[in-house]
């Protein structure tokens, strides 16, 4: 059994956490079988407990853009720990990633750090209804923004219709204040927004989707909902958690050239430590404690590691020219080496590619929303899966996530991966 030690130290898990784990995705409950227990990580690699190695393309969920224990970034934390591991006073250096972060991103004049992803979008929403005194939100359905209640949502009885909560413990009051719409339908939006003229304080979207696989925004997508939010007074937060400063340096609002009002930054951001932020334009930021009536805090917020972390990472990527077009370069070859490892045993799926995210989904059509995503093979995903990670391939344990490029993969290691496709590919 090569997975002998993971196996073990997940029983020793489940007696101290829920589950074995400290956030479910890691449980495997989507493909089966037990997790595998990481040991450490350098590059494009993660070493396990049972002395595996195995080719990352998850990359902690998308934090790690330029490979594990990537060294000016764990160079920084190590000489800001020496100093110091937080203060809950003010730093300089959160002054200093605040500058870079402004200066990359467009449409931003403040950034407010916070510890997650989950944190920045929450803390959005609240910033959004303060500013407008307006109650209600919209999100897509397959579109993830955190465990917050607000957002822990499903779609009611009809597609354009109030949510419903999707989790025991998130109330009905909460649910009536967040209404969802289809992915890529500006349809449904516009009949939100006619039907909610004056409630709707803003629409929440992931510019580029990753929480059902990768699916990107089609043509007029966005624009759509700018220019509605525009007509009806709402905000249009982008949530840039996982595309922040990996799809460019300015994030989606860059690569399409549309402006959100809000947006929020997760897993680069803090090059591995836990970091998130909210960054929008001064009327909006200056809403917030202690300046405005809007209030939001953290005794870690701003931490020193983190921030240094953060730093090292975001330097990093403002000065490497060529980063966003090799891995582009890398991910389109990856992208058709599996294509053609897939057709060429006749295996029916979809690619969806934008950046450095891909996802492969079991389906005949194209995949757009949360619906075509769901109507993928989901057996045929588990076998995949499990090949691959026999094949020292690992990929997410779910065929709703977004697969994730880093820059220290090399060439040989897209070869060695399209040859697991297609070896696992036979089998299917
Ligand atoms: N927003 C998006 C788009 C995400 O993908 C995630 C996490 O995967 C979050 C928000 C929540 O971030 P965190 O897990 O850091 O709380």
């Amino acid at each position: 059994m090569i997975y002998k030690r993971s196996s073990a130290l997940f029983v020793e898990a489940q007696r101290v956490i829920p589950g074995g784990v400290n956030s479910p995705v890691r449980a495997f409950k989507s493909v089966g079988g037990d997790p595998i227990f990481v040991k450490e990580a350098k590059g494009a690699y993660l070493y396990d407990e049972d002395g595996r190695t195995l080719i990352d393309y998850i990359n902690s969920w998308g934090p790690m853009i330029l490979g594990h224990a990537y060294p000016p970034v764990v160079d920084a934390v190590v000489t800001k720990a020496q100093k110091g591991t937080s203060f809950g006073m003010p730093t300089e250096i959160e002054t200093e990633i605040a500058k870079l972060a402004v200066s990359m991103v467009p449409s931003i004049d403040k950034i407010r750090f916070v510890n997650s992803g989950t944190e920045a979008c929450m803390s959005a929403i609240r910033l959004a209804r303060g500013f407008t005194n307006r109650e209600k939100i919209i999100k897509f359905a397959g579109c993830y923004h955190g465990h917050s209640d607000s957002f822990l949502i499903q779609a009611g009885s009809g597609a354009v219709t109030f949510g419903s909560p999707n989790s025991p413990g998130v109330t009905k009051g909460t649910a009536k204040d967040t209404l969802l719409a289809d992915y890529n339908n500006l349809d449904q939006i516009e009949a939100l927004f006619k039907a909610n003229p004056e409630e709707i304080a803003a629409i929440i979207v992931e510019p580029v989707a990753g929480n059902m696989g990768c699916i990107p925004p089609k043509n007029g997508f966005l624009e759509g909902l700018r220019s509605l939010c525009d007509q009806y007074n709402a905000l249009l937060i982008f949530d840039e958690v996982m595309t922040g400063f990996r799809l460019a340096k300015g994030g989606v609002q860059e690569l399409k050239g549309v402006q959100a009002d809000i947006v929020t930054f997760g897993k680069v951001i803090g090059g591995g430590l836990p970091v998130g932020a909210f960054a929008a334009r001064d009327e909006i930021m200056n809403y917030l404690a202690p300046l405005g009536p809007v209030y939001q805090a953290g005794t870690l917020s701003g931490n020193p590691l983190a921030m240094a972390a953060g730093l090292a990472m975001l330097t990093a990527i403002d000065t490497d020219k060529a980063l966003f077009t090799r891995l582009e370069e890398k991910t389109a070859y990856l992208h058709k080496g599996m294509a053609d490892a897939l057709s060429n045993h006749t295996i029916t799926h979809t690619i969806n590619r934008i950046g450095s995210m891909i996802s492969v989904h079991f389906a005949k059509d194209e995949v757009v929303d949360f619906k075509t995503a769901a109507a993928g093979d989901n057996d045929t995903f588990k076998k995949f899966f499990h090949g691959l990670l026999a094949e020292g391939i690992y990929i997410a344990p779910s065929a709703y996530e977004s697969w994730f490029i880093t820059d220290a993969l090399t060439y040989e290691d897209l070869d060695t991966t399209i040859a697991a496709v297609a070896k696992v590919a036979s089998t299917l």
